[in-house]
């Protein structure tokens, strides 16, 4: 990285606090900002119990040191504290505030927290010149003292659990709340289904239905309520039992409601869970039970995106404060479209603003536009695979399809979530979705069957591939392939997998000349906890897997500290890509991540051991400590996990000791993370999408001509595509475009967004210390 160390003329000093409600991942901001804020030179000060510390000055401002910070990427909460502070509402505390920063030496202050906190740090800000000049005419401060500390420089990160602030795609900490919820929303599923029963859960958000649109959408919820969409029709009750009743009349032994905190009818009038009950209770006989979920939300330890976010962040908002000027208005860190972004904080809170006095006149598209642009497509997603045979969406009789849907390669998190989503779609649409079990060896055979709208019911929480998969190719016997595909009349095949999937879309595709049941629209969605597809920054699996290894990490690690000082050698899948090992890494404060896309010498080897020695000899000598050093499996054949460790132990003698632990299957992870349930439920709707677009115009061709539908539906390049997330984007990309990003030796994309984070796990771990210096 580009960030220099050493000392300035006056060694910068930056403030940092967290306030308002606390969320999980605003440690991993203060240990970021406090490790990167110490390597480019700079004291960095902890302000205590948020704006409270700040007006009470004294013991709560304290110099944070490089270890002061270890360990607080897996901690819930604020380490630092937080409170709501009247005082500082007002001038006079704003005041003193300023006069502890003076004191201090501090005139940067970088605040964690939401719109609230943010706000009362722009006023700070603004009022800036004229609390100094007060201090100076009240005799508080000289002249000379206020002189050096002419501006204030203000960096907002967004702390807040229920994703509310505008300008920024996703706030440090929703996502480890909607881990909570799903966790809560997955229990409560199993005892409705076992007693049949019904349940209103209600879910943080007062002006906000992220949390509860995204937690409907990870559980397969029946209905959610969010203040910003409220139901349209007038008699909402009815329709939400008409819809209940469908779903029961299906099969469905329970029923699940979520309502978020603000939700409202089209009068603004609250609707809220208990109302909810009593309807379901009187007008449906169901057995309703009420489960507020409360303080719970607030997370506890945070999930591997809140750390790499939060970190991330924490690290720009340092960058902030070198970039500010007094001209430029305060920036707030956001995040859009994978990327880190800076936005003047005052319009970011002012759109905020909008949304809720949108909601407030009733100007619901308003407020549904404000968001970021992935939520009303969410929106529509989340309706259109859940509502049952809905007629509004239905295409045309002779538009009609039957889509196979196939898993390949090795289970992931989120494909049974993706094969729910395109099988409910699909009916809705009128379309027929065929399960192809087992692979491609399934389909030789012949193991193909039409999947029902209840069939897939309890999908979307289930890990592994309920299809089967497994890595056979449809060139083992593609003459066998295609007969089955003509003979099934599979009109589109809807490929759920890894780099597997990868390359069978590419042998289906140079097949199609000799194979005319192989020009249908082909489509593929990846699956794979290695990252290593082209085409997509993201593949299913991946977020579930990285929480998996997270989990894992923080028990060794607490392990490893607990007998006494351990180094522990931890190897990670990923094929040959080094994805999981570097995010783990960010998120989990490893030492040191070796990937194969960097590989392993003697000499890196040696630094880093001299390293290790380097931290164990300056450790507080009572203490024990962990520390863990990631290692993707295939990163050399020489320096194994084992030898690795060895090596380390020998070099430790007395200071340090080394384990391995190979963490094998347990990556695959269990249960699909929200996240992983929510990319495949977008994604799904838009593959089925995609089958569509390729298919009609043929069919309307056939149809008009009064003609029965062809067997090649399409033949064009287009038509066979990986969809992908790019930033926020969707994308489709031909397959054949697609090879130009594509290391086929080492199976894995070229484009590794991801890899710059290496130099970053280096720099978090790689102690500096200028009382030392
Ligand atoms: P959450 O999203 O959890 O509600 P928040 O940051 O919006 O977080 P608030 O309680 O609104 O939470 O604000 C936290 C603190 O920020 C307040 O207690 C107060 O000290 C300060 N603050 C909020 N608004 C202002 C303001 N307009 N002027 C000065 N200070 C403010």
């Amino acid at each position: 990285s580009s960030i220099p160390s050493g000392h300035s003329a006056r060694r910068k000093k930056i403030g940092v606090l967290t306030s308002g409600g606390d969320s999980p991942g605003m440690n991993a901001s203060v240990r970021a900002i406090v490790r990167v804020g110490i390597a480019r030179g700079c004291d960095v000060y902890g302000i205590y119990e948020g704006y409270r510390g700040l007006v009470e000055g004294k013991e709560k401002i304290k110099k944070l040191k490089w270890d002061d910070v270890r360990g607080f990427i897996h901690i819930g909460g604020t380490v630092i504290g937080t409170a709501r502070c009247m005082e500082f509402k007002e001038r006079p505390g704003r005041l003193q505030a300023a006069e502890n920063l003076i004191k201090n030496g501090i005139d940067a202050l970088i605040v964690c927290g939401g719109d609230g906190s943010l706000t009362g740090a722009d006023l700070f800000r603004s009022e800036w010149s004229g609390l100094l000049a007060e201090l100076v005419s009240l005799g508080r401060c000289s002249a000379e003292e206020i002189e050096p500390y002419r501006a204030l420089t203000i960096v907002g990160l967004v702390g807040s659990i229920d994703n509310d602030m505008s300008s920024t795609d996703i706030t440090i900490g929703a996502v480890t709340s909607l881990h909570r919820i799903c966790e809560s929303v997955d229990s409560i599923s199993s005892t409705a289904m076992s007693h049949q029963r019904a349940f209103v859960i209600e879910v943080m958000g007062r002006h906000c239905g992220w949390l509860a649109l995204m937690a409907g959408i990870s559980c397969g919820a029946d209905l959610v309520f969010i203040p910003e969409r409220p139901p349209v029709e007038e008699d909402w009750e009815t329709s939400m039992c008409d819809l209940l009743q469908s779903h029961r009349l299906l099969g469905k032994r329970k029923t699940i409601v979520i309502v978020a905190e603000g939700a409202i009818d089209q009068h603004l009038k609250p609707i809220k869970p208990d109302y909810i009950k009593d309807v379901l209770s009187s007008r449906l006989g169901l057995d309703t039970r009420v489960t507020t979920l409360g303080h719970v939300q607030r997370g506890g330890a945070p999930a591997a995106f809140d750390r790499y976010l939060s970190t991330i962040q924490g690290v720009e908002a340092v960058e902030a404060v070198f970039r500010s000027t007094p001209e430029l208005p305060s920036p707030m860190i956001g995040m859009c479209q994978n990327q880190v972004t800076w936005q003047p904080l005052v319009k970011a809170v002012e759109m905020t603003h909008a949304v809720a006095k949108a909601i407030k006149e009733k100007d619901f598209k308003r407020a549904m536009e404000l968001r970021d642009p992935e939520f009303a497509e969410e929106y529509v997603a989340f309706l259109q695979s859940t509502i049952v045979d809905d007629e509004s969406i239905k295409v045309l009789p002779h538009q009609r399809l039957r889509i196979g849907i196939i898993h390949l390669g090795a289970p992931a998190g989120g494909m049974n979530t993706a094969t729910r989503v395109a099988v409910r779609y699909a009916i809705n649409r009128g379309h027929t979705p065929l399960a192809i079990y087992n692979g491609f060896p399934g389909l030789i055979r012949g193991a193909v069957e039409p999947l029902g709208w209840l069939s897939v019911d309890g999908w979307t929480t289930r890990g592994g591939s309920e299809l089967g998969t497994n890595r056979s190719q449809p060139d083992m016997d593609m003459g066998m392939v295609t007969y089955q595909l003509q003979k099934h009349n599979i009109q589109g095949l809807f490929l759920i997998g890894g780099f597997e999937a990868y390359t069978a879309m590419l042998s289906l595709e140079a097949a199609r000349g000799a194979y005319p049941a192989l020009n249908i629209p082909l489509v593929h969605l990846p699956a794979t906890i290695s990252n290593n597809v082209p085409g997509t920054d993201f593949s299913l699996g991946s977020d579930t897997s990285l929480n998996a290894i997270v989990e894992a990490c923080d028990t060794i690690v607490q392990s490893a500290s607990a007998s006494r000082r351990r180094v522990f050698v931890i190897e990670v899948q990923g094929g040959k890509t080094g994805y999981l090992a570097v995010m783990a890494g960010l998120a989990t404060g490893a030492t040191t991540v070796y990937i194969p896309e960097i590989g392993i010498t003697l000499a890196m080897l040696q630094h880093d051991v001299e390293h290790l020695v380097e931290l164990y000899t300056h450790d507080d000598p009572n203490r024990s400590e962990g520390r863990i050093i990631l290692r993707t499996e295939t990163v050399s054949d020489t320096y194994t996990t084992d030898v690795i460790s060895s090596i380390i132990k020998e070099e430790g003698r007395k200071l340090f000791d080394s384990r391995t632990a190979v963490l094998g299957h347990t990556q695959q992870g269990g249960t699909p993370s929200p996240l992983d349930r929510i990319r495949a439920t977008r994604q799904a709707v838009k593959c089925v999408q995609f089958i569509e677009q390729h298919a009609f115009p043929t069919l309307e061709k056939a149809s008009a001509m009064g003609q029965e539908p062809p067997v090649a539906l399409c033949s064009t390049p287009e038509s066979v595509a990986v969809i992908g997330i790019r930033g926020s984007e969707i994308v489709f990309t031909p397959v054949r475009k697609l090879l130009d990003e594509t290391d086929m030796k080492n199976r894995k994309s070229t484009k590794s967004w991801w890899l710059s984070m290496k130099g970053l796990v280096d720099l978090l771990s790689k102690k500096v210390d200028h009382d030392e210096c």
